[in-house]
């Protein structure tokens, strides 16, 4: 489970239309409407002023208009081919421009680009919305879709069409006149309050904190390449000579990990902890109970009990209560475990002569002594070995090994910034596959987290395919002087997921837009989490673990050490993970709008499900952007994907062969590239034969009972 994925894809929902505009004469100079004259059309970034956007956005939702009027406008019967083929072909520049505007604004932000952000998002709402209530449009749509079986259309072209009326429905045609212009304001408040709670957000990570350390002696215990990377922001931000931390996983996680100074790991705890929560003008408690309130609303007027019903329809789970006994059934062995772990952790203390209780501070540097004495590992051993390039190349080989593909630096891209790199993708037989970017390190204008997005996603255009354009985008440990970047246990496991991510996007093949790698929510972490099990093989571990300075491969007691430590402190990772997801499902179950106190509810919430204070869901109301952005009523979809991770690599397992070539074809087949052909469970059993059991999962987590 990785901290925030965007799936821009997401952003692309958001279609548009409502100002006609001429083109004038800066159009001329627009790269969004001339193409760009580039490799693969990559888009090009020397060429691209942020002055290019807001009227490309416009021109997209103009186009789009138009090609909805010309839709309608045709006199013959609605058929597939002239309503919902004519639907799914249109906005393609809306869709391009909003791909390489969202996934820029994500990676490297500035105050002009959040200022557009700020402006688009009212007016793509606004599109969307004269879209799906478009009562002629949606007339000929229900017209196709209620005949559909006598048109002799094929299986795509069914669940296209099935697709479409779902989603029309969905989105309010179904109303009268007035509940719409209810709707739409609810919308448009919505995608305010949104918008706002992110850029607190941001703030509030990246501005509003950070600690400063001004005496040696408060840096004991700390690893050299943390306090190096301190060194280093502090000089950034001109306090040369003393020591910053700021609130980035990279700065945050060593200092919580080694630091000795319990005042000060509480300092920056809190710091986190407290973000969106400090009563200032980046608080975002109330604008998170407008938006729970908002989406109560919403799902109140469509017809659903609460918003995490409306959302939780279209998963594999279809309802809330399924999810809710998926996640209290996993949080029984979870929380005994983090029990279990929590007074080992106590008696450390007592031993140690600290007259205190352990507290949520004090988790991962007590967390850190326990494995010592379990496993004698210290992370800080692992590191070495974890160089950035290798792990890159390892991350390479093992796609290589399962489907064929290979990857070709591309060298002088116009990218967004000089430290992305570009590949070229080449299936087995060498044809182009796709073009990936790869963005490492935190950067003041980078969102948190590690993500997988698509800077152009593959279409067909008159029958030819326009293949995709897949982005990495991650908040690594830069490499501080002489030494490269080396990448914590944890930043591997990173790396390998968003790959993941990319190999779906690399594959997706289809026609038509609307299903072309569309798998219901709870399914989209499959093919990411998978590739975390052979990221953490000791077979692959082998090949791309290698000392930086010796080249030396990890010593075999060390790969013990890292193997019997992978079940510890699971019980903890669990527990604040379904904490979170509890968390969500409680804030998307309102049954209406009320006067809400967030902070009392996520207690009351939390009280519920019997959390121990030592430890905080893994993302507290105020700074939840998950929630916020795509995966509202949506967190849990990475445990129950872990389900179908660890199921479907005990297939490889069982087979004896790490890369079994029938095994792998049936996964490229059936999920990367299909996996939107048919219901999520429906392609799961193609790729596998049978249903998902959680053993593998419990057994990888070390949860099992004995
Ligand atoms: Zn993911």
């Amino acid at each position: 489970m990785k901290p925030f994925l965007i799936l821009l894809s997401a952003a692309l929902f958001l279609a548009a239309a409502c100002k006609e505009k001429s083109p004038n004469a800066t159009d001329m100079n627009n790269p969004f409407f001339s193409g760009f004259d580039t490799p693969f059309g990559f888009p090009d970034f020397t060429k691209i002023d942020t002055t290019h956007y807001l009227p490309a956005f416009e021109k997209g939702m103009a186009d789009q208009k138009a090609e909805i009027e010309a839709l309608l406008a045709v006199t013959e019967a609605p058929g597939f081919e002239n309503t919902i083929l004519a639907y799914d072909r249109s906005g393609r520049l809306l869709k391009n421009v909003s791909s390489v505007f969202y996934s820029v604004n994500a990676a490297e932000t500035n105050p002009a680009l959040q200022e557009i952000a700020r402006k688009v998002a009212p007016l793509t709402t606004a599109h969307y919305d004269d879209l799906m209530l478009n009562e002629a449009l949606f007339l000929r749509i229900k017209t196709v879709y209620e005949k559909r079986g006598e048109l002799g259309l094929d299986s795509l072209q069914l669940r296209t069409t099935e697709k479409y009326y779902e989603d029309f429905i969905r989105n309010g045609a179904g109303l009268d006149a007035s509940q719409k212009e209810v709707l739409r304001q609810i919308n448009q408040d919505l995608s305010a309050n949104e918008v706002k709670f992110r850029d607190n957000l941001l703030a509030e990570t990246n501005e509003n904190f950070r600690l400063v350390i001004d005496r040696p002696e408060d840096l004991a215990g700390l690893p050299q390449g943390s306090i190096a990377a301190a060194a280093q922001e502090a000089e950034l931000a001109g306090l040369e000579g003393k020591w910053v931390f700021n609130l980035q996983k990279p700065s945050m996680i060593p200092f919580l990990q080694y630091s000795g100074k319990r005042d000060l790991r509480e300092a920056l705890y809190r710091g986190y902890f407290m973000r969106g929560d400090n009563g200032n003008a980046f608080d975002n408690k109330e604008i998170l109970a407008n938006i729970a309130n908002l989406r109560a609303q919403k799902a109140r007027l469509l017809g659903y009990p609460d918003f995490a019903s409306y959302i939780i329809a279209r998963n594999m789970a279809r309802t809330p209560d399924q999810v809710r006994s998926f996640l209290n059934e996993l949080m029984v062995p979870s929380l005994e475990a983090a029990i279990s772990d929590r007074e080992a952790m106590q008696a450390i203390i007592d031993r140690e002569g600290g007259d205190f209780r352990l507290a949520s501070w004090d988790w991962w540097y007590y967390a850190e002594k326990l494995r010592k004495e379990r496993f004698d590992l210290d992370e800080e051993q692992l590191k070495p070995y974890f160089v950035l390039g290798n792990v890159r190349d390892g991350m390479f080989d093992v796609a290589t090994r399962l489907y064929g593909i290979t990857f070709r630096p591309l060298k002088d891209m116009p990218v967004y910034h000089p430290e992305v790199e570009v590949f070229e993708v080449l299936d087995a037989d060498g044809s182009h596959l796709s073009v990936l970017t790869l963005d490492y390190h935190p950067r003041p204008g980078k969102r948190v987290g590690a993500w997988c997005g698509r800077l152009r996603e593959q279409y067909y255009e008159d029958g030819e395919k326009v293949y995709p354009i897949v982005t990495v985008t991650c908040n690594f440990t830069r490499p501080t002087g002489e030494v490269p970047a080396l990448l914590t246990w944890d930043e591997v496991t990173t790396l390998f997921h968003e790959f993941g991510h990319a190999l779906q996007g690399f594959f997706a093949d289809g026609r038509y837009n609307r299903i072309a790698g569309n798998v219901p929510r709870d399914m989209v972490e499959l093919p990411s989490q998978i590739m975390e099990n052979w990221a953490a093989h000791p077979e692959v571990i082998a090949a791309y673990a290698r000392h930086y300075k010796t080249g030396a491969v990890m010593p075999t007691d060390l790969q013990q050490k890292l193997q019997q430590s992978m079940t510890f402190n699971q019980g903890f990772a669990t527990v604040e993970y379904i904490a979170a997801s509890v968390l969500d499902l409680d804030l998307h179950g309102l049954k209406a709008p009320r006067e809400l106190d967030i902070n009392a509810f996520e207690q009351e919430s939390m009280g519920r499900i019997h959390l121990i204070p030592e430890i905080l869901p893994r993302y507290r109301a105020p700074y939840f952007g998950h929630i916020v952005g795509g995966y509202a009523a949506g967190y849990y979809v990475y445990l129950w994907a872990a389900v179908l991770d660890t199921d479907a690599f005990q297939a490889f397992i069982d087979s004896g062969d790490l890369y079994n070539p029938q095994i792998a074809a049936a996964f490229r087949k059936h999920i990367l590239t299909e996996g939107g052909n048919g219901e999520g469970m429906d392609q799961y059993r193609r790729f596998r034969g049978k249903d998902p059991v959680k053993e593998p999962l419990l057994k990888k987590r070390g949860l099992m009972k004995q």
